[in-house]
């Protein structure tokens, strides 16, 4: 149970601490989320991570029904001999039945721009960001963990957990020179007030 950032965590009231210093809650469990939205997970086509670090994969296994999209390199060090800190299996076992499309670098989705995955490694060997293009907010950029605060982003800090460093700085330069050609909205995940910018859900970006 500690092992896991996901629903179960709702079942306690309390929370967890599941590292030293990092407390997790949830408040309302992602299959009651998409209860609301008239979605259960197997309505969920595809399924891909910025990265397999356990608070980024913690309800992974509802998705067992849906198209993994997987980094080669990503999968290739979770499942090697000697894993990346923080990158556990059990949150993502379902991954060994569902069906696969193992994809090296960026990729396109759908084929059509709305949603591309960008290599950008160095966090963990197979570190992406996703960019999407919406009818109205126009394109918007989710960081993955290549920053973790708005600080980490305007004084170009590497984060403490890491698998190598210049390649997470090169990252940053691709995402920076990207961020800029396309004026994205930028949203750092790990940044509440970048999350508290986000329509409250049940509204969403569009
Ligand atoms: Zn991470």
């Amino acid at each position: 149970m500690g092992d896991r950032l996901g629903d179960a965590i709702a079942d306690r009231p309390d929370g967890i601490d599941f590292a030293p210093g990092i407390h997790g809650s949830v408040r309302v469990k992602l299959v009651d989320q998409l209860k609301a939205l008239d979605l259960k997970p197997s309505d969920i086509d595809y399924l891909a991570f910025s990265h397999w670090h356990i608070d980024h994969t913690g309800n992974a296994n509802l998705f067992g029904d849906a198209t993994w999209i997987l980094q080669r390199r990503e999968l290739a060090a979770a499942t090697g001999p000697t894993p990346p800190p923080f990158e556990s299996l059990a949150p993502v076992s379902a991954y060994r039945n569902a069906k696969i499309r193992l994809v090296d670098g960026d990729t396109d989705v759908f084929g059509d721009g709305s949603a591309q995955l960008l290599l950008l490694p160095g966090h963990t060997p197979g570190h992406q960001a996703l960019q999407l293009r919406l009818p109205h907010a126009g394109v918007v950029l989710l960081s993955g963990d290549l920053y973790h605060s708005r600080e980490a982003r305007r004084l170009r800090r590497v984060p403490k957990v890491n698998v190598e460093r210049v390649a997470t700085l090169a990252s940053m330069d691709r995402f920076e020179t990207n961020a800029a050609r396309t004026h994205a909205r930028l949203v750092i995940q790990h940044d509440p007030r970048d999350i508290a910018l986000l329509p409250h859900f049940p509204a969403y970006l569009h």
